[in-house]
């Protein structure tokens, strides 16, 4: 009866602190496979109390903790918890040598499990020790300060001359595997809760990277889009649009239903050719420049100038009716005349929207008779051969 009760007790706490440990490391892979040793007391126990062997409780313990002690050294030493030293390999030296003792008689078993016990202990304690240095968290510092007392209790386990202060020493080394779990326990709690913070948190900066990266890759899109739009539609040397971007930006008017009207003036330099051949090329070309300058900075943010060719060029205005083209025409006419260095004059023709056209071509045809009768006229002036009827 008394066998069962010392032993049972003594098995029981170890298969509990085997669970605990087994529980609370199980998040860590290199630490669990070391905690899954912790189930060798137990079966040590269970095994050697139904063996043949007639041993007393105390031998079957030490036995365990024997067994159980070693494998734990090795263990932690192997599974490189802690990186191996010396102090270990002499230590597992010292054992070779007292079994060698044992085996020569110089020594009986029950020494022998006394004093291995007690190295194997100490050996468990520098490495918990070792840990805490390592991790230099409050729970190693606390479970390594905890191992002196299983200490404590092997050495008065193994020394104490009596029944009475051997179960003490066993008492005491329940006291250390219960103080185990709950410091386990504890922590384990705490980083719970920690860990549930820690979560909230990193999800809430995840969906902010991932909105603010969506956010990012979109503008870095529309900038490029933007780009690629504009070196495509954009004629370089006058910055004004190309070909392609006037028919894009026109059909984007006409295919707006907010766009009820809009007028374009088509307008071409008086004589460019003159320029060119008294003036030299560059010359011309800074005419040019200048010419879409003028218009762009002269005019409001949603109006267009697009280079058609050569020295003609097309200026769009949303919104705004023939006898208003003409007036804005007439306008620049004159700032073109009286600011161009070197002086030169533009002869201009407009047509409006929906009027005179309902397409980018029929537009441009009613312009380019404008321009046409401007030349025809004389040149610097403004024509309008469009159907709405206006004053000039
Ligand atoms: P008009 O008054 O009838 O328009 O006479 P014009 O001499 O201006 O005749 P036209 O418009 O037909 O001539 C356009 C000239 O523009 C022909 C070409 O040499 C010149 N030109 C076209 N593109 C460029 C350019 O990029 N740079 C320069 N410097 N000249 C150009
Ligand atoms: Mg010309």
């Amino acid at each position: 009866m008394e066998r069962i009760n010392i032993l049972h007790v003594s098995a029981s706490l170890f298969l509990l602190s085997y669970f605990f440990n087994v529980f609370v490391y199980r998040s860590s892979d290199k630490l669990v496979k070391s905690k899954y040793f912790d189930v060798i007391p137990f079966i040590a126990i269970i095994g050697i109390s139904n063996s043949a062997l007639l041993l007393s409780d105390f031998y079957v313990y030490k036995l365990a903790l024997f067994i159980y002690f070693s494998v734990q050294a090795l263990s932690m030493i192997f599974t490189r918890v802690i990186e191996n030293s010396v102090l270990h390999l002499l230590a597992y030296i010292l054992s070779i040598v007292l079994l060698l003792m044992v085996g020569f008689n110089l020594m009986i078993p029950i020494q022998f499990l006394n004093i291995s016990n007690i190295l194997l202990m100490g050996i468990i304690i520098l490495i918990q020790f070792r840990n805490y240095n390592h991790y230099k968290t409050a729970m190693h510092k606390e479970i390594s300060e905890i191992y002196l007392i299983a200490l404590i209790g092997v050495i008065i386990l193994s020394y104490g001359h009596t029944y009475f202060l051997m179960s003490f020493g066993l008492l005491i080394y329940a006291v250390f595997q219960l103080s185990e779990i709950s410091i386990l326990l504890k922590f384990y709690k705490m980083s719970r809760a920690s860990i549930d913070v820690r979560l909230a948190d990193l999800e809430r900066k995840f969906e902010r990277t991932v909105e603010f990266e969506a956010k990012k890759r979109t503008s870095v899109m529309a900038d490029k889009v933007e780009h690629i739009k504009e070196s495509s539609q954009k004629d370089p040397m006058t910055k004004a649009l190309n070909r392609n971007g006037l028919t894009s930006v026109i059909n984007d008017l006409i295919n707006d239903s907010s766009v009820k009207i809009f007028s374009i003036a088509m307008f071409d330099i008086d004589k460019f050719k003159t320029i060119n051949d008294t003036k030299g090329h560059m010359v011309g070309d800074e005419c040019l420049k200048y010419l879409s300058y003028a218009f762009m900075i002269n005019n409001r943010k949603t109006d267009f100038l697009g280079r058609y060719g050569g020295d003609e060029f097309v200026f769009v205005m949303p919104h705004i009716n023939a006898p208003g083209a003409l007036e804005i025409s007439e306008r620049m006419r004159i700032e073109i005349q009286n600011k161009s260095a070197p002086k030169f004059t533009i002869s201009m023709g407009i047509s409006t929207y929906p009027y005179d056209g309902k397409n980018f071509s029929a537009l441009i045809e009613i312009a380019d008779q404008g321009l046409y009768a401007a030349k025809e006229a004389g040149r610097n002036q403004v024509k309008y051969k469009g159907n709405v009827f206006t004053k000039g």
